[in-house]
């Protein structure tokens, strides 16, 4: 992209931090997860299954599924074969086949066949991490917790919200500078953003709802500094003579 740079975006301060959620919010008042799920249990599997996959994806696999297993029992009772043929239209399904029978029955076997509200037994269930565990927290339990997946990581750094190289780096600092009130909504408003404005390639610079607090050195439409600089130049003169007349 002409005049790109690799400058990082200046870490907001915290009043500028409320002021891009509160802008997030305005745009998005009742921000939820596009994943549909059931129960707690569904919640699980369709986290899992999103690895890599698209939300819509997951949905159209697990709309039939869950309506015959939606719970870790059934789900068992379907067996790995099964559960493939159910989910054959979304990525690494082999491995995803694999992990949610494995999780299905250590629930079944640790936990009475429900989702423990604990995030170290969530993150020992096969095929869950620390940002699965995050959305099942939040979304099942009402916890505050951000979840950093590959669009809140990528809106954070651009737009100065927090500045990471690992989605734990970015996630602690997430949890300090969001305001307490933004807390539950966060993870929601920063995917969504990502997911359809402040996009991988090219974000929507032009009609961010952000865009006056973000301080993204390559934003859509914002002049490089030197760039600036050299037309400001430019203008100067023309400025002066305009005075004198
Ligand atoms: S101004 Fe551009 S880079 Fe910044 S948040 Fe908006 S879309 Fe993303």
């Amino acid at each position: 992209m002409p005049g790109q740079t690799n400058r990082r975006a200046r870490k907001l301060t915290r009043a500028d931090a409320a002021a891009l959620y509160a802008r997030l919010a305005e745009a998005r008042p009742d921000p939820r997860t596009e994943l549909d799920y059931v129960n707690p249990f569904t919640l699980v599997v369709a986290v899992a299954l999103s690895a890599q996959a698209t939300d819509k994806g997951v949905n159209r696999a697990t709309g039939p599924l869950f309506k015959i297993a939606d719970t870790p029992q059934k789900m068992i009772a379907l067996g790995e074969a099964g559960l493939a043929d159910h989910i054959k239209t979304i990525g690494l399904w082999r491995n995803k086949a694999k992990n949610v029978i494995a999780l299905s029955q250590q629930l079944v076997d640790l936990h009475g066949g429900e989702v423990p509200h604990d995030r170290a037994a969530l993150e020992a269930l096969p095929g869950v991490g620390r940002k699965t565990a995050n959305v099942v927290l939040a979304e099942a339990f009402g916890e505050a917790t951000i979840a950093v997946d590959t669009h809140v990581f990528r809106v954070a750094n651009r737009t100065g919200l927090a500045s990471g190289k690992t989605p734990d780096a970015v996630e602690a600092q997430l949890m300090k500078i969001t305001p307490p009130d933004y807390l539950h909504g966060a993870h929601h408003w920063l995917i969504l953003h990502g997911r359809y404005v402040c996009v991988a390639r090219t974000p929507k610079c032009l009609v961010c709802p952000v865009r006056e607090i973000c301080t993204f050195p390559q934003k859509t439409g914002a002049q490089p500094r030197a760039a600036a600089r050299a037309s400001a130049k430019k203008r100067a003169p023309s400025g002066a003579k305009a005075k004198k007349r």
